[in-house]
């Protein structure tokens, strides 16, 4: 249940700010935590009407509630979308996109350098539905283009990809989606809100983890399904949404309303201190390659300047040795930590082969280029200095 946003009038600074807030009584400054399950009714008539759909209020918080309902609102006029869905966990984000798209016989298109989960949700979940998945090299228009030849139902991707950072051209693949009726989901976490606005690009949905840069500080779960596409949102996403329960707890929309605020701001010193990592890493002999967006030397650089409004977060690189070399130099640094989350305000830093893509194997690694010295570093906030001078004396090691 959000707010009417069409009235909205404020820049995305100031929406960040105060977009989609629903004072109570109480006229509280920041935020309410409505840490209620259920909803009181006045009479017996009221609940019927309630329950029939006449008299739109809140009835129960798995269908909504008033503190996620202002985070959904936020992150409509975030993502500049006419409905958001907030989730437990950015894989509920993802599930319940696809799920509530497709039924059985239905066709998934899908690129193939996807984190984990997704691809298990594609690869795997999806078939055993009867949903038939293809997965493509993303960057490989051909490729999508003999993939979608046929009528398709959905087309999934992320952009970048995690952990190769493949940017994959929304715009052209949206094209060739639409002619065959898919609804393109784009998983936007690499990118944040504020540097890739999928839906000016073609996208139908876009998809967020906020357990990430949203909530940027490690602390809670959650995630969002934003479109434009009222009637699919208010059918079958939203009975899916209900029925089976993948709601947000309000304590954790307010904790990712927090994180709205400070958004673009951190996103910024995020990308900046990105930038530097990546040109030192670049110039550092005991790194064998480094992947990062915002160097000439990414392969679709042209297209992440065309799509993107910065070079994202996260820097991966190769390390030039064994995963005995690699492993030796991440348990060398000092300063950032070995985890396997990222966007947070702490520098991370992840052996995707042996964590989030071990499920996997090692011939669906080879296949995406996910080889045993390959690290993913989400840049935190710390002094770039610091980070810099950590990742110079672990290289030493
Ligand atoms: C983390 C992540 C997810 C899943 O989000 P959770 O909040 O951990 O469930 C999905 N896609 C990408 C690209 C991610 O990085």
């Amino acid at each position: 249940m959000a707010d009417d946003n069409a009235a909205n009038k404020w820049r995305p600074a100031t929406n960040l700010v105060r977009g989609g807030t629903n004072r109570s009584n109480f006229a509280e400054t920041s935020e309410g935590i409505f840490m209620t399950s259920g909803y009181i009714y006045d009479t017996a008539e009221q609940a019927q009407r309630a329950f029939q759909g006449e008299e739109e209020r809140f009835i129960y918080s798995r269908f909504s509630n008033p503190t996620v309902g202002m985070f959904e609102s936020r992150m409509a006029l975030l993502e500049g979308a006419a409905t958001g869905r907030a989730t437990s966990t950015g894989m509920a984000a993802v599930n319940a996109a696809i799920a509530s798209s497709v039924r059985s016989g239905d066709r998934l298109v899908a690129s193939k350098a996807l984190f984990g989960s997704c691809d298990y949700i594609c690869r795997d979940l999806m078939p055993r539905y009867g949903v038939q998945s293809t997965m493509v090299d993303g960057t490989n228009l051909a490729e999508w283009e003999a993939a979608l030849s046929e009528p398709t139902a959905v087309v999934f991707m992320e952009t970048p990809s995690n952990p190769q950072m493949d940017i994959i051209d929304i715009k052209a693949v949206s094209e060739l989606a639409h002619k065959v009726g898919a609804r393109v989901i784009i998983d936007n976490v690499f990118a944040t809100p504020i540097l890739q606005k999928p839906l000016e690009l073609g996208a139908d949905v876009v998809v967020y983890s906020a357990t990430k840069h949203i909530d940027g500080q490690g602390r809670a779960m959650g995630g969002c399904i934003l479109t434009d596409d009222l009637e699919w949102a208010d059918g079958d996403l939203l009975q899916f949404m209900r029925h089976t329960g993948p709601s947000l707890s309000p304590f954790n929309a307010w904790v990712h309303l927090k994180g709205l605020e400070t958004l673009e701001i951190r996103v910024e010193r995020h990308c900046r201190s990105a930038q530097k990592v990546a040109e030192f890493l670049e110039g550092n002999s005991a790194v064998k390659k480094v992947l990062f967006p915002g160097l000439e030397s990414h392969p679709q650089y042209a297209l992440a300047q065309e799509q993107m409004s910065g070079p994202g977060t996260v820097v991966c690189f190769e390390i030039d040795g064994d995963m005995a070399r690699t492993f030796k130099f991440l348990n060398a640094m000092e300063l950032i930590d070995i985890s396997n989350n990222l966007g947070d305000a702490k520098s991370l830093m992840t052996h995707p082969a042996t964590t989030t893509h071990q499920r996997v194997g090692p011939e669906g690694r080879a296949e995406v280029g996910i080889t045993d010295s390959l690290v993913r570093l989400s840049v935190g906030l710390e002094d770039v200095d610091d980070i810099i001078e950590d990742l110079d004396q672990a290289l030493k090691a």
